[in-house]
């Protein structure tokens, strides 16, 4: 698998419809910003975002994420963020969640969504 990061638009475009809907009843709150790491709080998780690579001085910029909730734990996104070099760290031991998203759909969770998006925001050439 290629270990490159992704676009954050990459992830809000192929996140499934139950995701973004879930995301709308969520604020993404900026609460730390330094050099190109930025930490958002939504509800009572924290999602960190870092832009990465050669893109960061481009449009679109290719980030790592992660969220501190057991959906990203448990449910697919964190596996599926180091499955596809998303990673921003790891909370698991990153077995792949058969049962709980059989078909790698869960790319990030509700309060990544929404930070993701309050991103793509608070940063327009993300
Ligand atoms: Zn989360």
């Amino acid at each position: 698998m290629d270990k490159s990061a992704v676009s954050a638009l990459y992830l809000l475009k192929n996140s499934p419809q139950v995701i973004k809907s879930n995301a709308r009843s969520y604020t993404a709150q900026l609460i730390r910003s330094r050099g190109y790491s930025y930490v958002y709080r939504v509800g009572d998780y924290i999602v960190r975002i870092r832009a990465v690579g050669q893109m960061i001085n481009k449009s679109n910029k290719d980030i790592l994420l992660s969220c501190t909730c057991n959906f990203w734990k448990w449910n697919g996104p964190d596996f599926n963020a180091a499955n596809q070099g998303y990673s921003e760290r790891a909370f698991s031991n990153l077995s792949e969640p058969v049962v709980r998203d059989p078909h790698n759909q869960f790319l990030v969770c509700k309060h990544a969504y929404a930070a993701l998006d309050q991103f793509r925001h608070d940063f327009p050439t993300n």
